[in-house]
This record gives C-alpha cells, structure tokens and sequence, in this order.
C-alpha cells in the first residue's frame, strides 16, 4: 500500500493517480474482502493494545470531495472495534464561536488522547481546501496555513501522536453515478445536498488545491495517502491495511503490572 504514500518533496501530480486503481487486487475482488475481514480482525485486537498500553495517541485524517466515501470508509474499516476506544470528529462549517478563533483552535481540541484513536471526518485542510477555493480569506492568509499545519502536526507527533492522512479520491464520473443514486434510493436521498451540484461544477479548483495540499503537507511525520476510491471494496482495503500496518509497527505491548499475582489470587480464594 506504501505505492499511495506521497514522498515528502517529490512533485506530486495528482493526474498520476487514477481513482479506478485495483493494484495487486485487480481482479480479486473476493481476495480483497478476505484481507479486509483480516485487517478487521487485526484492528479489533491492535485498537485494545491500544488502549491498554495508554501510551500512544493516533489521529486518522479524512478528506474527500461530496460522495467520496468518507462515512463509509469509517463504517467499514473499523467495524467490529470497540467504540469507547475509537473517536469520530466531524468538522462542519465552522459556527461563529469557531470562526472567532484561529482556525487551528476547534481541530487541536478534538485531537486523540493517550490510548486513542482518532478519525477526523474532514480537517483542518477544509482550510485550505473549501476556504481557498470560495476565497473565504485572503490568499495571502490561506497560503501560509501550509507551512502552519505542518508545524502544528509535527508538533502533535514530536508530543507522541502518530498522524495518517487520507484523500480518498474518486473521479468526476463516478461522483455523478454516487449523486444520481442518492437521487434515486429512497434510503439514501436524504444524504442528497442540493449545493453539492454547486461545487461539483467548482471540480477543477477543488483537485488543483487538493494538488498544493497534498504536495505541501505530506510529511514524514504525517503523510498523505491518495487512495484509489471509485470502489468502495478497495478504498476499505487500502485504509485499514495502512492503518494496521501502522498499528503493528507500533510494537506495542499488554502492560504488565509488578503485582504479586499468587498473593491476589491467595487472598480471593480467601473468599
Ligand atoms: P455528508 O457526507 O453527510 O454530506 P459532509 O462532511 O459533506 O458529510 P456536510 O454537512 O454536508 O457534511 O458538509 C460540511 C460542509 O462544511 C462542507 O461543505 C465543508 O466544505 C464545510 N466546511 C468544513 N470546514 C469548513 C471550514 N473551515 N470553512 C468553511 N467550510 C467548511
Ligand atoms: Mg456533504
């Protein structure tokens, strides 16, 4: 999965990385089902070492264009996970008190505690992202928050939080398939949002900011990963095997308390 890892530096050209994208899994749809129960599994036992451990913190980034699967990449990768370990931030547009602030200020409150997992359901990047492409501020404003989140992510890192960043990307065609069958679905209408037709015509401002983002702020203490999303199936697959992989690199252990086990277990046969 490293293949969806952007290199700090490198010249990223998002046209390089086609959204239909299958990998070693082109063609073994069940294949990838079977990873992704495994990965399941894995992230069940990994998220209550986790916890257990209380000593690292992980902060999950989503971000996508309308329709691109954020809900469901969350629904699906951790399905099964203990939901007092997981947390979900979903980052709105910002109400006043919020706007009040620095726009660092409400997403540094939500960041993950020791022990905890973290999803932000779109972030800080909606400020360089939304923000640059309606010009909600200056551009000389917008423009320095690169170099501004980068600071503040590596300072939540070089504090012990370990930061994963996902642009779940899909194509312009297949978000036109995933509105009309919004349209068409009863169950599914009400996530319909008619000013998602507005900025799906705003498309090409949106990639070249997604462009400069990705390019700008993936860094070695939080990369960003661009994942093939036009199937759901392998959008889940690649998400929580970068999010396992990471886990399991984290070596992390049961803690084992210094307890006299023999004289505990003396005294409650003691009744
Ligand atoms: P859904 O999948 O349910 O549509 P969503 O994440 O799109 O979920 P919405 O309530 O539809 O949720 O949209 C949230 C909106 O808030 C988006 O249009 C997003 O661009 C906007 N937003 C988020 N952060 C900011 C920000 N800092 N400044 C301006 N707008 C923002
Ligand atoms: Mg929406």
């Amino acid at each position: 999965m490293e293949q969806y890892r952007i290199e700090p530096g490198k010249k990223f050209k998002l046209a390089d990385f086609s959204a239909d994208d299958l990998g070693d899994f082109d063609g073994k749809k069940q294949k990838g089902n079977e990873k992704l129960a495994e990965n399941r599994a894995d992230l069940v036992e990994l998220q209550e070492l986790l916890y257990s451990e209380h000593k690292h913190r992980l902060l999950i980034v989503l971000q996508a264009m309308d329709g691109g699967g954020k809900d469901g990449t969350i629904r699906s990768v951790f399905e099964g996970v203990n939901p007092q370990g997981v947390r979900i931030a979903s980052f709105k547009t910002p109400t006043q008190m919020e706007l009040d602030h620095d726009y660092l200020w409400r997403i540094h409150s939500q960041t993950p505690g020791k022990g905890e997992i973290v999803v932000f359901n779109r972030s800080q990047y909606e400020d360089v992202l939304v923000v640059r492409v309606h010009n909600l501020v200056p551009r000389e404003v917008w423009k320095k928050r690169y170099q501004q989140i980068n600071d503040f992510e590596r300072q939540l890192s070089e504090e012990g939080t370990t930061i994963l960043k996902f642009f779940l990307n899909i194509s312009l065609e297949e978000q036109k398939q995933r509105f009309l069958e919004r349209l068409e679905m009863p169950q599914k209408r009400w996530k319909f949002n008619p000013g998602d037709l507005a900025e799906r015509k705003l498309w090409p401002e949106y990639m070249k900011a997604f462009e400069e983002a990705i390019q700008k702020t993936s860094t070695k203490w939080a990369p960003w990963y661009v994942v093939p999303a036009n199937r759901n199936w392998y959008r889940n697959l690649v998400v929580s095997s970068v999010i396992v992989d990471t886990l399991k690199a984290m070596k992390m252990e049961y803690p084992n308390p210094a307890i006299d086990v023999e004289a505990f277990k003396k005294q409650l046969a003691e009744g």
